[in-house]
């Protein structure tokens, strides 16, 4: 697969990828980033309408996991509150955990959406895997580590850029 850092598509929040939204991709499963993603970076809790999001699409069958850089502590803390399996393999951009999921679960790395609020690391190790990528704001930019903010401005311009490309 071709690195690209460019997501296949793009929204603000995560409730706004409905159960139909993913029928209407193709994808059957879902990979899930954690931090400023599903809950801001340093905090415990999950707002009430992102586990209603996450418990309609689990209603829905897709298959959810969770692939994240963070410590395992915490990665582990989410995934039993939420009750989310998580991802096998090495750290993100790297495609083993993308590619974990997959054969685990036995569907074309294009039928697993991956959606995470980083470029540089969700986008760019979804989009190396083959999986179906999906970028969405970040949940609390204010709480990023100093490197992150950085690379946050790098990832406006190349939005930006792609953008006008379209244009
Ligand atoms: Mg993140």
């Amino acid at each position: 697969m071709p690195l690209s850092l460019i997501p296949r598509a793009f929204f603000s929040r995560v409730e706004e990828i409905t159960p139909k939204v993913l029928h209407d991709l193709g994808v059957r499963a879902v990979i899930l980033d954690l931090d400023n993603t599903l809950a801001p970076r340093g905090s415990h809790s999950v707002s009430s309408s992102i586990r209603a999001w996450l418990l309609q699409l689990k209603q829905d069958g897709f298959p959810l996991f969770l692939l994240s850089n963070s410590p395992p502590k915490r990665v582990i803390f989410f995934a039993q509150t939420l009750g989310i399996e998580t991802v096998r393999g090495g750290p993100k951009p790297l495609p083993s955990g993308y590619r974990w999921v997959f054969r685990k679960l036995g569907i074309p790395s294009e039928q697993v959406a991956v959606i995470g609020d980083q470029i540089f690391t969700d986008i760019l190790g979804g989009n190396w895997s083959g999986a179906y990528t999906i970028l969405v704001r970040p949940l609390a930019p204010q709480t990023d580590f100093f490197t992150t903010k950085l690379l946050r401005k790098l990832e406006r311009g190349l939005l930006r850029g792609e953008h006008n490309q379209h244009k």
